[in-house]
């Protein structure tokens, strides 16, 4: 069996009214034509978990993670351990995350973000589930605080990489994984390119972040999973092996990082039809995803 898995998507911040006005079992069925085998879906504050895992309880081959992050302090500004540690308790919860540092929208929180973050790195050790970092221009502090409060046996990873190979090594270096997403397909993307090539493959991950960051040749439309094809794509040409070859190795590193036996459950489970979703046929699709399903993009 092959896999293809999105390491981080935000399903429940999809607007479905998207393309074709799609619901979530369409939007899992597209995923699911491209060969998507698994996804992650992500919480951003403990409040916001229980309804998420409510959406994605019908499909199997979803798993969850739950974090407070940097950017939603002013709605948790005191979140307690107590309202996070069931979320990480759920049998679906892999991972706590995302959590981390954004200086780039929120320099003015810097002080609640570190007391926040810490305490974070600390439950991860707790209840010894890895942890997804959001870092944006805070590539310091970040190392810093991964580095005192031991985040490395807990290990994780560094989603939706857009730093320099330098914090690629600094993470790398912690037993980090690196996690891209469609900037590396932007034009202003080269330094993520870079990051890209520096990074070994058996180290690697791949990601949407949808509803954000569409990859060319999408750009502008909402994101979700199925456009992560794209992003797999161009990382295939970028490291010079094949996109099923790439989406092998990164499934297999996100089972490694996760501890999460891949076979057990599967999207390729999921029966679209019994949800009342009609298949697509593959000229739909293709339209769908505006270009032929075979077709690299570089
Ligand atoms: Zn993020
Ligand atoms: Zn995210």
């Amino acid at each position: 069996m092959s896999y293809f898995v999105d390491s981080h998507c935000h399903l429940n911040s999809l607007s479905l009214q998207g393309k074709a006005g799609a619901t979530l079992p369409e939007i899992v069925a597209r995923a699911q034509a491209v060969g998507m085998s698994h996804m992650l879906c992500v919480a951003c504050t403990p409040q916001e978990y229980a309804p998420m895992r409510e959406a994605i309880a019908p499909f199997p081959g979803i798993y969850s993670a739950c974090g407070v992050h940097p950017l939603n302090l002013e709605e948790a500004p005191n979140w307690k351990e107590e309202e996070l540690l069931p979320c990480l308790q759920d049998a679906r919860c892999v991972a706590l995350g995302e959590t981390g540092l954004d200086y780039h929208y929120a320099a003015e929180s810097r002080m609640a973000q570190l007391d926040s973050f810490a305490r974070q790195i600390d439950m991860a050790q707790e209840v010894g589930k890895p942890l997804i970092v959001h870092a944006r221009q805070a590539h310091h502090d970040t190392v810093a605080l991964l580095k005192e409060h031991q985040a490395r046996d807990v290990g994780g990873v560094m989603h939706c990489f857009c730093d320099e190979v330098s914090m690629a090594r600094a993470c790398l270096d912690m037993g980090f994984y690196i996690s891209f997403s469609g900037i590396v397909t932007f034009k202003a993307g080269e330094n993520v390119r870079e990051a890209a090539r520096y990074v070994p493959l058996d180290r690697m991950l791949i990601e949407t972040d949808c509803p954000y960051l569409a990859p060319v040749p999408v750009r502008g439309v909402e994101n979700e999973p199925a456009f992560c094809r794209y992003t797999l794509e161009f990382l295939a040409c970028l490291k010079g092996i094949s996109a099923a070859v790439l989406a092998d190795i990164t499934a297999k590193n996100f089972a490694e990082l996760f501890k999460v036996n891949l076979a057990s459950s599967s999207l390729a489970d999921f029966n679209a039809s019994s949800l009342g979703v009609k298949a697509l046929n593959p000229y739909k699709l293709e339209r769908l995803l505006n270009c032929p399903l075979s077709t690299a993009v570089c």
